[in-house]
């Protein structure tokens, strides 16, 4: 944890100024009375039952997971409006949660063998679940292990009668704001919040990926995370919290607060203006085409007005569809499902991606036997090969699905030509099927590979043989050459995109797209940063997919920079051999060009630059 406080004598020696830094999480500037929050444990009662109080008991059980049902749904209803529905859907995978048979058998079990109380049965279904998800989920985009502990605490405050929890920011009086300062944000508190007393929010846990950064991103709340709260100071008072930054200044002068004032008007305004300014088919300024695409998990929250002018849904992480149910979508429920997706976004492409289960993105219902290192075993298209019932599926309802729009399928985590070529032979074989049964299907359906292995990236030209085009999935591109988990925050320092290494590959694959006429996007993280967007312009790039929290800073950058300047910031960085002066470098030429992205950056270090 990086938020230890550390004096800083700026204010003089009866300054009780502290800056505190831990992780930026939602950009922006808060002003604000510090509101500490600490959710107490619900107590849970213990009591014995006899075995003819067990039925009554579980009826009791069953109302309260009833009220948590209707809860979430209003929730749901209520966070759709404030920040769209594809946010909200985490309570509806707390909703799930309440109904997977195996997690309500396991609570009616322990109160019929142990003749327990439903309360303690269910607070031993929470850890005992929690324990095992924990292990498979560390670090991974989505908190299972959160909504678990939401679910267990709502469904505790049913039985136990208590009104639901919400988080107090009145004691600020007035019309003051509230930084709200709390050891974790669960999701539901996020929805509880008054948003028109809270100005920003430090927790001590959750990462840039968590289910309350997204959610803060989503309510424009600047926020910082990974502050170790506890070592704060316990007094109220004015403080500062920088989301941009990732920095928290406790009583700051009255320059320090002028400042952020300034730079927080100053955040809001590029903010409406980047909004605004989603219009109109990216163009670098000497007025080169570049394409944009959405990396988007689900289709529910797809603005239309977004898409108008994007080519479309560059990375479609069809394995949600999976990870959201508690069986295996039949072919038929995926192909409803696909041709939805496509039907929403009128004549734009979606590129759909395989399943890519394992690693770090488990299936309940998927039995995997346990691997030492799941992140280089069974995963992606291995997966898919290996279990060719759920492939076979998978590919004929995408390509059924194909007469229904425009469409792309993208085959990951290829490692080498031998698994394209097999994807390829079971396409054609489903094609002929559908062709002999005369079933409808879009026959010039391309199909790529994701690059996203260290070795498919130095092999690109054989690969660029055969795949219809490449995307670049630099996140685990990185991990893989880097030798870092992408998820584990004790090596993050070490997880470099910007590595010269992991350039020279990224590199490679552009060049091996070029040569072979194959297009080649990127649909890695770093497309949403306008350092690396500038850098792999340079590089001959001309298609990225991202998500639409940072297409508005993407699409300014573009418009900011000609070729020339793209190519010669590429030319000058790459001369370079550590990966933190490579992002320094870009950095700071991206505030060259677009000083007005400032505080869209996350900050770098760069010690090894002068
Ligand atoms: C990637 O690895 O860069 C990628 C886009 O895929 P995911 O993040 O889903 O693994
Ligand atoms: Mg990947």
């Amino acid at each position: 944890m990086k938020g230890a406080p550390d004096s800083s004598g700026s204010g003089g020696a009866a300054s009780r100024r502290i800056v505190v830094r831990g992780l930026p999480v939602a950009p922006g500037l808060a002003v604000g009375f510090a509101v500490f929050h600490d959710e107490p444990d619900v107590d849970v009662p213990v009591f014995a039952l006899r075995p003819d109080d067990v039925e009554g008991e579980q009826a009791r059980l069953a109302e309260a997971v009833k009220e948590a049902r209707t809860q979430l749904h209003e929730v749901e209803e209520r966070l759709e409006i404030q920040v769209g529905a594809q946010d909200a859907r985490i309570f509806s995978v707390q909703g799930l949660l309440l109904e997977d048979p195996a997690f309500g058998d396991a609570i009616r079990e322990r109160i019929a063998s142990e003749l327990i109380n439903a309360e303690v049965a269910v607070r031993d279904a929470v850890a005992s679940w929690g324990e095992r998800l924990a292990g498979i989920a560390a670090g991974s985009e989505r908190d299972p292990v959160a909504d678990l502990r939401d679910v267990g605490r709502r469904l505790q405050r049913i039985l136990a009668g208590h009104p639901r929890d919400q988080v107090d920011l009145t004691e600020v009086g007035g019309d003051q704001r509230a930084i709200l300062v709390t050891r974790e944000l669960l999701p539901s508190d996020t929805v509880t919040l008054d948003r028109s007393r809270l100005a920003g929010i430090i927790t001590a846990s959750g990462g840039v990926a968590s289910h309350a950064a997204i959610l803060a991103r989503g309510l424009g709340i600047p926020a910082v995370t990974d502050v170790d709260v506890s070592s704060l100071p316990a007094r109220g008072g004015c403080w500062i919290v920088d989301g941009g930054a990732g920095e928290v200044i406790l009583d700051p002068t009255p320059d320090d607060v002028q400042r952020a004032i300034e730079k927080g008007e100053t955040f809001q305004r590029v903010r409406d203006e980047l909004m605004r300014d989603t219009r109109g088919y990216a163009r670098t300024a000497d007025k080169v085409a570049v394409e944009l695409c959405l990396n988007v998990e689900t289709f529910d929250d797809l603005p239309a007005e977004l898409l108008e002018d994007l080519r479309g849904i560059g990375l479609f992480r069809t394995e949600f569809l999976f990870m959201e149910r508690t069986y295996f979508p039949s072919e038929q429920e995926q192909y409803e499902h696909y041709v939805g997706a496509l039907q929403r976004v009128g004549d734009r492409e979606i590129t759909f991606r395989t399943i890519d289960v394992g690693g770090d993105k488990p299936l309940s219902y998927l039995s995997v036997p346990h691997e030492p290192n799941p992140v280089l075993g069974w995963r992606g298209v291995r997966l898919s090969l290996q279990w060719p019932d759920m492939f076979y599926a998978q590919m004929r309802a995408l390509l059924r699905a194909s007469a229904h729009g425009t469409m792309r399928i993208m085959l990951p985590m290829i490692t080498n030509v031998e698994e394209f070529e097999r994807c390829r032979e079971i396409m054609e074989e489903i094609q002929d099927d559908l062709r002999e049964n005369g079933v409808p299907f879009n026959e010039s359906v391309q199909l790529g590979a994701m690059v996203e292995v260290p070795a498919a990236a130095l092999a690109a030209r054989s690969l660029a043989e055969r795949a219809d085009f490449f995307s670049i999935g630099t996140n685990d591109l990185s991990q893989y050459a880097l030798a870092v988990d992408r998820n584990n925050a004790r090596v993050a320092a070490l997880y470099q995109p910007f590595h010269p290494g992991v350039l020279q590959l990224i590199r490679m694959v552009i060049d091996a797209g070029r040569a072979a006429d194959k297009p080649v996007s990127v649909c890695g993280e770093v497309a949403g940063d306008p350092r690396a967007v500038l850098l792999l312009l340079g590089l001959g790039l001309r298609a990225f997919s991202t998500s639409p929290f940072h297409l508005p800073a993407v699409r300014r950058l573009i418009a900011r920079v000609t070729l020339e300047q793209a190519q010669d910031a590429a030319r000058e960085v790459l001369e370079l051999d550590r990966g933190a002066a490579i992002a320094a470098a870009l950095h700071r030429l991206v505030l060259v060009y677009a000083p007005e992205l400032e505080p869209f950056l996350a900050p770098v270090s760069d010690a090894s630059a002068t």
